[in-house]
């Protein structure tokens, strides 16, 4: 069978993929999109769209955001993150003061992967430059003189390609075997998720809910509203944990919702619907090399989960975007070489880096539960301080304040207030 010659190929057409595809064809440049799956198709996910994915596709298309907020049986918007320590102390951080549910659109939402990737794929499809083939398995990766030739099994799809974007998610053999990005267990996370029906209550302001529990440390239980009386219902732990510990997520998901004293209650009427799924973390604590020659890694093949709250989607969409950015680049010079492809990596460290290794540092930190009390303590008993973390999801160098103890020194000796941390 003739081959398919292109300049971009890109495998995997999740959010990293099909953003990746979108972002070229908002730039004019025709690319060759492949996936394993037939779409719709569900990813094993906790399915929280994070207001970082939300702002990419806004900026990348309005239309698109106004669409998806109108499919009001396929997402709930989220207003906020409820965060419960050990001991069972919450505190509600919203993502902004003041909010109106009403009237603004939501800053987050929750929405199934099978609905929410699709919308993406709907978008792919209505693009005339992505020729888009579903239901491909990418097996093989030739290096050839000009790039790289992919094919699947029995060699019946092939694409000679001048420029190759791996967006094949967390599993990627190319990530692994060719940019030798192996599976590092300190850096890496194993999570389940499971639909329930009827948990009761839910958050009444549509608050994700993450829970830290001995049981699954470092990592949390979650519960994220969904529409249809819907929730997922998950938790991940970093993997060299759970095999230090020798822990069976699926069981602790399970015991948790039925034995948990302050969980268990609000699983009294719910029900399972389908099966308790697993999946992997690539987690973006360590840094690793995301491209080389006539090659770029996007989201979970490049390992760009956030090492705190397991976001991968929104990473995998901004690196997705860089790097449709970084290929026009090259078509304009023709220069697809490795030293050439280094200002992707760049990039990409320059917008992520700084989060990562921040989130690093509070995953380790919340690895103690008594801090984790003494914090939810203190915070739950003073509003100012809910307002100042709120603000702290979109200011980073004030989140940087976090992992800073002289912040919790003076807060210990409660000198601190609003005004004079600004
Ligand atoms: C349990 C769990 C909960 C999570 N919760 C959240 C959350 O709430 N919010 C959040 O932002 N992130 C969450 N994440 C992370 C998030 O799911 C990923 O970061 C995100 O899906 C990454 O997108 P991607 O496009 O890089 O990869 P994927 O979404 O995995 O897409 C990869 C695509 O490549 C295709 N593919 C794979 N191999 C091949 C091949 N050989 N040939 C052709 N096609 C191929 C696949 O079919 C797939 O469509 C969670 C992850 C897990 C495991």
């Amino acid at each position: 069978m003739p081959s398919l010659q292109t300049q971009i190929a890109i495998v995997g057409a999740g959010p990293g993929g099909a953003a990746t595809a979108l972002k070229l064809h908002a730039l004019g440049i025709p690319c060759v999109l492949v996936d394993q799956a037939v779409f719709p198709r569900d990813k094993v996910c906790g399915d929280a769209i994070s207001g970082k994915a939300a702002t990419l596709l806004n900026r990348l298309d309005p239309g698109f955001m106004e669409a998806f907020r109108k499919k009001k049986d396929q997402q709930v918007g989220v207003w906020g993150i409820q965060f419960v320590a050990p001991n069972g102390t919450a505190v509600d951080i919203p993502f902004k003061f003041p909010y109106d549910m009403e009237r603004e659109p939501a800053p987050g939402y929750v929405s199934k992967r099978i609905d929410f990737d699709q919308q993406l794929i709907q978008k792919v499809l209505e693009s005339e430059s992505i020729s888009f083939h579903q239901g491909i398995r990418i097996e093989t990766y030739e290096r050839t003189t000009g790039g790289y030739r992919i094919s699947n099994a029995d060699n019946t799809f092939q694409v000679e390609t001048t420029l190759l974007i791996l967006a094949d998610g967390a599993n990627s053999g190319f990530s692994r075997k060719n940019a030798g990005l192996e599976k590092d267990p300190r850096h890496h996370a194993g999570a389940v998720r499971a639909y329930y029906k009827n948990v009761s209550p839910l958050h009444p302001e549509n608050f994700i809910e993450l829970h830290y529990l001995k049981e699954v440390n470092p990592g949390y239980f979650w519960i994220f509203p969904l529409p249809n009386g819907y929730a997922n219902v998950g938790l991940g732990m970093r993997s060299d944990f759970i095999k230090k510990q020798k822990i069976n997520l699926r069981e602790v998901l399970v015991q948790t919702v039925n034995e948990h004293p302050l969980l268990s209650g609000r699983f009294a009427n719910a029900t399972l619907e389908g099966a308790v799924v697993g999946y992997g973390l690539p987690l973006g604590s360590r840094p690793r090399p995301i491209s080389g020659d006539h090659y770029m890694l996007v989201g979970d093949a490049g390992h760009l989960i956030d090492p705190l709250t397991g976001e991968g989607i929104g990473n995998a969409i901004y690196s997705g975007f860089i790097a449709a950015e970084q290929a026009q680049k090259c078509l304009e010079t023709g220069n697809y070489s490795a030293p050439f492809l280094k200002a992707y990596d760049q990039r990409v460290a320059r917008v992520l880096g700084a989060e990562m290794k921040l989130s690093y540092q509070l995953q380790r930190m919340l690895r103690y539960p008594w801090l984790t009390n003494t914090l939810a303590n203190w915070i739950s008993r003073h509003h100012w301080l809910v307002e100042l973390i709120s603000r702290m999801y979109t200011d980073l160098e004030l989140r940087k304040q976090l992992v800073k103890p002289l912040f919790w020194i003076k807060l210990l000796k409660n000198r601190i207030t609003s005004s004079k941390i600004n």
